[in-house]
């Protein structure tokens, strides 16, 4: 029998909310006066539904590391958000800047869903699946993660003790900071719609700025090579190592940039207001 609970709403359109433990309904009247009745579950556990496995891939947290060492995922299954990178949320298509390095399990490319989702199976590591999956109940409304600061996964966690791939990321923060890289981008585009400064004034600015841009792409470019050749690091890893090419990133700042040859084009798309 279904377990009600004494708790009733009368919404404004008349309508009667009730909820049970495990069902919800409410009551009402379609537009022409015939009674209706909708019905919708309220969790209380998690029914490995897969809705959150779709929508996002999991941060990972220190206490995940012996998944990595057991080789349960793998540093090809994983990827670095790095401080201040533009990312479009899937739940509402706007961009935001991460406020801290991450690392994170991939999506399947073209999607959002887990690399570890299968759309028949389910999770295929439920069992050993990372602690944010564990902790995460949907039915609950504080769904953010307690502490993610200390608690997050850092490349320095899993690089610190390789002396020359530490300095190799290091050096990649120093010259291709997303930041600088923000703001460099920022101050571009504003170029176009400044009318006070002098034209050439505005010119020099944002030659400066395209130059920077320039400059970071290059670099960015370069080390990657770099740890290809002398490390043997091939792309599907230099994601977690340096995060993601700069190239890969500019659309996400409404920037086109073209290799031709040894030069490079940017074009800078308008936004639309
Ligand atoms: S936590 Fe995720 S998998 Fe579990 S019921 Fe909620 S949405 Fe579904
Ligand atoms: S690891 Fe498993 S539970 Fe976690 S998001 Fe991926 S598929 Fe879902």
């Amino acid at each position: 029998m279904e377990e009600k609970s004494n708790f009733e709403i009368i919404l404004p359109d008349g309508s009667i909310y009730r909820r049970t433990k495990k069902e919800s309904s409410v009551r009402g009247y379609d537009p022409d006066g015939k009674p209706k009745k909708m019905k919708f579950e309220i969790k209380s556990s998690c029914e490995r539904c897969g809705q959150c496995c779709i929508k996002d891939t999991p941060v990972l947290l220190k206490e995940d590391f012996p998944l990595l060492m057991k080789g349960i995922i793998s540093e090809r299954d994983i990827y670095t958000v790095r401080e201040g990178e533009a990312i479009r949320s899937f739940i509402d298509g706007d961009i935001y800047f991460s406020s801290m390095e991450l690392i994170k399990i991939r999506p399947i490319i073209g999607t959002s869903t887990c690399l570890f989702y299968d759309y028949d199976e389910g999770c295929t590591i439920y069992e050993n699946r990372p602690t944010v999956c564990k902790e995460y109940e949907c039915w609950n409304e504080n769904v953010s993660i307690t502490g993610l600061e200390k608690r997050r996964l850092t490349r320095l966690d899993l690089f610190g003790s390789i002396d020359i791939l530490k300095k190799a990321i290091e050096k990649h923060e120093e010259n291709c900071s997303l930041n600088i890289f923000n703001s460099s981008i920022d101050k571009l585009k504003s170029k176009k719609s400044e009318t006070i400064k002098k034209e050439e004034e505005i010119k020099e600015k944002a030659d400066e700025n395209f130059e920077k841009i320039v400059e970071m792409i290059l670099y960015d470019s370069e080390i990657r090579q770099w740890a290809k050749d002398r490390l043997n690091i091939q792309e599907d890893v230099s994601s977690l190592i340096f995060g993601k090419r700069l190239l890969e990133l500019a659309p996400l700042y409404g920037l086109i940039i073209e290799k031709e040859g040894e030069n490079f084009i940017i074009k800078v798309m308008e936004v639309e207001e």
